[in-house]
């Protein structure tokens, strides 16, 4: 039993036909279904999961999250009714919040690369939500005008619309990429072999297994709402998007 997970190789899919693989509920089970192929993101990174709808048999059930494991477990809406296994059903991801995920996912990643360009700062923790988010950075002291400054770097970067693609190198090649090393935040588990990069073009590389737009013009404006200092040499960065 295997899913397919469809969004890893194409983020800006949002409708696809399935087969349900498994399905569980009370009484013996939490509910949960499990397709064949599956483009709703899972969750992980700091992205929250997708949510969305299948459709099957003339009735509809609601998914209001995934429950990670060695497949993706979708969460169906209480009282909705569970596709039994081998059910054909019509999946659909929930547009505009997975569109403002992407976009913010791929917002916090442009920070991160804007703030080691200009400030030497790692990030040491991050979290999002639909078109907000923060990171948390290693930066000793923060210089006079920082907030502004990066914001106005920010949307520069937005404004240059650098491509930001998705793919796969060995664990090898992906380790000889000195931004790769700077930004594993979490190690990769050493059975990983292949590893997915998201490549901001130019200005930021890393191991990252989310959801991203195709280039920085599609993150819309950035503002920087808050810098906080949390302590000695760690300083959070807040976002919202336009
Ligand atoms: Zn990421």
């Amino acid at each position: 039993m295997s899913t397919q997970r469809l969004e890893l190789a194409d983020s800006s899919l949002r409708e696809w036909d399935a087969t349900v693989l498994a399905a569980f509920g009370p009484p013996d089970d939490e509910p949960g279904i499990v397709l064949d192929r599956s483009a709703f993101y899972p969750g992980g990174g700091g992205q929250p999961p997708d949510h969305g709808v299948l459709l099957w048999g003339g009735v509809q059930t609601r998914i209001v999250g995934v429950r990670r494991g060695n497949e993706p477990v979708l969460i169906p809406a209480e009282g909705d009714p569970i596709p039994p296994a081998g059910t054909t059903v019509r999946g659909a991801i929930e547009d505009e919040r997975r569109t403002a995920l992407m976009r913010t996912h791929s917002a916090l990643h442009l920070l991160s690369g804007v703030v080691f360009r200009d400030f030497g700062a790692l990030v040491t923790g991050s979290n999002m939500e639909p078109l907000e988010g923060r990171l948390d950075f290693n930066l000793e002291s923060v210089p006079e005008g920082f907030k502004e400054t990066i914001e106005a770097a920010c949307n520069a970067e937005v404004g240059a619309d650098r491509a930001i693609e998705a793919y796969e190198l060995s664990r090898e090649e992906a380790f000889a990429i000195p931004d790769v090393i700077r930004t594993a935040t979490n190690l990769l588990p050493p059975e990983i072999e292949i590893v997915r990069i998201v490549d901001i073009r130019g200005l930021d590389v890393q191991a990252d297994g989310g959801t991203h737009v195709a280039a920085t013009a599609m993150i819309g404006e950035m503002r920087v709402v808050k810098v906080e200092n949390k302590g000695k040499g760690f300083r959070r960065v807040r976002i919202v998007l336009g």
